[in-house]
């Protein structure tokens, strides 16, 4: 398929370009002391990527470890009640621990074995992205440094406790406003002083140049496993799919199994309270372009060019940009993104799990609402969800604020 100039045939062969671009975004925007060790990754990891001894072992641990291939299932209740198209997900919430986020913590774990590294360092938000990560340094036997913010130490509490138990150090960071993005500032800081015995690894299909391409790569087995099981399942292929969007990490690999197929696609992004900047973490819908964190995307800025504070209900989901490939497949029509807000995730929250027994993440959620509304406007064909994760995370915030809605 050729569209807007982009053919979609060798579309992977040739994004990002070998300096890390999808069209105009992309790249790497970073301090000279960053320039060296993440060109070392890079190098690796082009080499590495090849080495079918590589492929064959991430095959084997996704497999024997980590649980794969995950599941395509039919909703056949909240289809029929809906009584537009047909609903299927793709179960990311079967991986261990939870969520498609794995999925890249295990290919960077391995590749830092690979590379010679002791440790693997990171930033965590939510806590979620920290946990995966322990959980593949564990399994790997390498040491484990999580950088978070004090104000999100507080409020995430079992996920600082998985991580520890996990055997990863939790470090603090007490400056500015104590949250990601301090967190992300400490991580870099440290990964430029300790590059020779560690490798830093990144949470989505954001920062410089090779993280979007390598976490895309090895998001994609959700793409490429749900393209051959829904055939198998159906004989045909999906007529739209469907996946939440905060870095986007788990919607790229999924799109990316997709995007030369005649198949509509679309990302979700949270609308939290509403489109007033500050009440949402919606970067694609309302943002420009921009650089933050290494790279150069779409982005939601304050008055001063700075990355805005953003919210949203879901705490995988609140980033103010988005990964540089998604600015550009948006830019060349190939997918169309749309936003969610915290009251229709919640009620797709309970929707899948009453009418289907799946407790979604409050993150996928927001696919499910956007596959409802999609589902209803259709009067036949399919859809394919991307479910990012499972929902016993959220239980206690969705408890607490909502109830149980007997
Ligand atoms: C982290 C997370 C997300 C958001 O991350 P992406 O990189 O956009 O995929 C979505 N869903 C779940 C369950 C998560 O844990």
């Amino acid at each position: 398929m050729i569209l807007n100039n982009v053919n979609y045939e060798t579309y992977t062969k040739n994004y990002p370009d070998k300096d890390g671009y999808f069209g105009k975004y992309g790249g790497v925007y970073l301090p000279e002391e960053l320039i060296i060790p993440v060109s070392e990754v890079n190098d690796a990891y082009m080499t590495i990527c090849k080495s079918s001894k590589f492929v064959n072992e991430l095959r084997r641990i996704r497999k024997e470890f980590q649980g794969r291939p995950t599941p395509i299932s039919h909703l056949e209740r909240l289809s029929t009640k809906i009584g537009g198209a047909q609903i299927y997900v793709k179960r990311e919430d079967l991986n261990h621990t939870g969520a498609h986020k794995l999925n890249h913590c295990m290919g960077e774990g391995l590749l830092a074995k690979y590379m010679g590294k002791k440790k693997l360092i990171a930033e965590t938000g939510a806590g979620q992205h920290g946990v995966a990560l322990a959980t593949a340094a564990a399994f790997f036997g390498l040491e484990c440094d999580i950088y978070m913010g004090s104000v999100d130490i507080k409020k995430q509490a079992p996920n600082v406790a998985r991580m520890k138990i996990l055997g990863a150090r939790v470090i603090e960071v007490t400056h500015g406003l104590q949250t990601l993005k301090e967190a992300v500032d400490a991580a870099f800081e440290a990964y430029s002083k300790e590059y020779k015995d560690s490798i830093y690894c990144i949470g989505s299909v954001v920062g410089p140049h090779p993280f979007p391409a390598m976490v895309r790569d090895f998001q994609s087995v959700i793409g490429i496993e749900s393209r051959a099981q829904f055939l198998e399942m159906t004989g045909e292929l999906p007529d739209a799919i469907v996946a939440c969007v905060g870095g986007g990490s788990n919607s790229i690999g999924m799109f990316s199994g997709f995007l030369n197929d005649p198949v509509d696609i679309y990302g979700v992004e949270p609308l939290g309270r509403g489109p007033k900047l500050g009440d949402h973490a919606a970067s694609l819908v309302y943002g420009t372009e921009g650089v933050m964190h290494g790279f150069n995307s779409i982005m939601l800025k304050d008055n001063n060019g700075e990355p805005a504070p953003v919210y949203s209900i879901a705490s995988g989901l609140d980033y103010p940009s988005s990964g540089p490939e998604h600015s550009f497949l948006m830019e060349k029509g190939r997918i169309k993104y749309d936003a969610i807000g915290d009251d229709e995730s919640i009620d797709a929250f309970f929707e899948l799990s009453r009418m289907e027994g799946i407790i979604p993440a409050i993150e996928s959620s927001h696919a499910v609402a956007y596959g409802i509304k999609l589902a209803k406007s259709m009067n036949k064909g399919s859809i394919l969800i991307c479910l990012s994760g499972r929902g016993d995370k959220d239980l206690e915030y969705v408890i607490e604020n909502y109830g149980t809605r007997e």
